[in-house]
């Protein structure tokens, strides 16, 4: 199947198709990774498919990832062979389907001890050897002069060599936003501002939603043969909704991650450190012109739309910088800090999150919605596959073929335009916003400076300071007014505190 671009998305033209369809094949609630994933599969079947967010796509978890495209080296430490397996797959498949945004990345492990060489060495050839002809290249062992050349911040004293391997990095909003155009290139209809506000049900059996738009307030009933709840941490809300008292599926475990400036991590390739003092590793990835660290594993049972960083979060990120770096970032170099949602399926109260299945769950309630949860972007379109042919199952649609495998997603990141920049530290030009609106469904400033562009991600700061010019423009391309525009200046300055990491912790 090749995908038409469907070119510009005006928001009042994707509401009015609400009412060309009677009754959906399957209604999808949740636009991050995982519903965006399923909207799409559907909707290449044929499948009269309709996506519901109810703020922004990839606004919950699948905007604050560490953005790799990867099997886990750490799981196959644990053991699960499968689960490595299957994402090195789904790496390769991603790599093809959207060559536009998922680039190779080296990464360098440094070694202090000879047997750690050993081991290590030993394990990340077992990942290659588990990628087999889809790997991304050989993983190879480094004196300590090679490693100190690839990674010229690392620290010296003891340094025995490194071990070098190859895995992907992506742009995790920008692919929600390339899954979106291409659900509806396929034929699909998607609307972000829309939440799913309440369940259907007849003679027992879930059979649409209702929605409200968050922009007009208007309420829409709306019917599915099947409904797909994909709305991550929230999912245990959706299945109250259905089933009220029923037992939580969820453990959400929090992941904070830094941004500094390419200072600190010099010369292309990224560190991974093996092993931190809470069982983890440690990422310092080359990410947009700046340098990613991260993350944490806290669980945590509230599952705010913004997470920030938890108590002691920032600290030990820094600390186990320094033990593998000659000079380590501080506090004050810190451009921007943002926290994520791990959706994971659940265990006892008690059960290190660490511990927790990455695998993805479905579990279809009496009443017969569908809850997909866990997982992770790698493998977003395994689920996808998974949770359509049980969707299509449940619902006595007639079973179609997965396409998704070979599909290309209409992937080609817009042209930032020659117009100049609005800030001296951000490629962000006038254009590029203009875009944001006309193409890729950005309704507010925060959607273009978190998700459009990664301002806020990047540098917080320089965020803030551009978000009145943004805003300015936005106004006039959608016919807003001024108090618009104070109430999204304010409101976005007072979302970015949080993004600073002297404000936290
Ligand atoms: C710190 C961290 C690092 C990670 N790093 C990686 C990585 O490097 N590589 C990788 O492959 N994976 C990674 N992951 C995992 C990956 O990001 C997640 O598995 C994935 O993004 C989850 O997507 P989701 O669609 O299930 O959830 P979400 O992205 O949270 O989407 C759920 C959506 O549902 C919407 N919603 C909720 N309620 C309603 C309603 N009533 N009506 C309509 N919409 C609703 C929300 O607004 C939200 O947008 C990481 C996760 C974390 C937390």
């Amino acid at each position: 199947m090749i995908l038409n671009d469907p070119g510009p998305l005006p928001r009042e033209r994707l509401i009015a198709q609400l009412a060309t369809q009677p009754a959906w094949d399957l209604i999808v609630i949740g636009g991050g990774a995982t519903g965006l994933g399923t909207a799409l599969d559907a909707a290449t079947r044929g499948y009269r498919t309709l996506l519901l967010e109810a703020r922004d796509f990839a606004k919950g978890t699948s905007s604050r990832s560490t953005k790799l495209v990867h099997g886990g080296v750490r799981y196959l430490a644990q053991g699960r062979i499968g689960l490595v397996r299957e994402a090195l797959l789904e790496r390769w498949r991603l790599s093809r389907s959207a060559p536009g945004l998922v680039r190779r990345q080296r990464f360098v492990v440094p070694v202090y001890r000879l047997w750690d060489k050993l081991k290590l060495g030993a394990g990340l050839t077992a990942y290659d050897l588990l990628a087999g002809r889809h790997g991304f290249g050989r993983a190879r062992l480094l004196d300590a002069a090679q490693t100190l050349a690839a990674l010229p911040t690392v620290r010296k004293e003891g340094l025995k060599g490194g071990i070098a391997y190859f895995d992907g990095q992506f742009d995790d909003s920008a692919l929600a936003v390339a899954l979106a155009r291409s659900t509806i290139a396929a034929g699909g209809l998607v609307i972000n501002y829309m939440a799913v506000t309440g369940l259907r049900h007849e003679s027992g059996r879930v059979c649409g939603v209702i929605a409200r738009d968050q922009e007009g307030g208007e309420e829409f009933v709306l019917e599915a043969r099947a409904v797909v709840n994909a709305t991550g941490v929230w999912a245990d809300d959706l299945r109250k909704m259905d089933e009220p008292g029923c037992a939580p599926m969820l453990s959400p475990s929090q992941g904070v991650h830094l941004v500094v400036g390419p200072q600190w991590l010099p010369g292309g390739d990224a560190l991974l450190v093996p092993e931190t003092t809470d069982g983890r590793v440690l990422f310092m990835i080359p990410w947009q012109g700046k340098v990613l660290l991260g993350t944490t594993d806290t669980p945590r049972p509230d599952v705010p739309l913004e997470p920030g960083p938890l108590p002691g979060e920032v600290e030990f990120i820094l600390r186990t910088a320094q033990t593998c770096l000659s000079r380590a970032p501080q506090r004050s170099d810190v451009l921007s800090v943002f926290a994520g949602l791990r959706p994971l399926i659940g265990a006892a109260p008690d059960e290190p999150t660490g511990q927790l299945s990455r695998e993805h769950v479905i579990r279809v309630s009496a009443s017969g919605l569908l809850t997909i949860g866990g997982g992770k972007w790698t493998t977003y379109r395994r689920m996808a596959e998974e949770t359509t042919d049980r969707a299509a199952n449940l619902a006595g649609l007639s079973p179609r073929p997965c396409v998704t495998a070979e599909l290309k997603l209409l992937d080609q990141p817009l042209s930032d335009g020659n117009a100049g920049f609005l800030h001296p530290r951000l490629d962000l030009s006038a254009a590029r916003v203009e875009q944001a609106i006309r193409f890729e469904f950005a309704r507010n400033v925060e959607d273009v400076l978190a998700r459009r562009h990664r301002a806020l991600f990047l540098d917080a700061e320089a965020a803030v300071e551009v978000a009145p010019a943004v805003t300015e423009l936005m106004a006039g391309l959608l016919g807003r007014d001024g108090a618009w525009v104070c109430a999204q200046t304010e409101g976005f300055r007072e979302l970015a505190s949080a993004y600073h990491v002297a404000s936290s912790d």
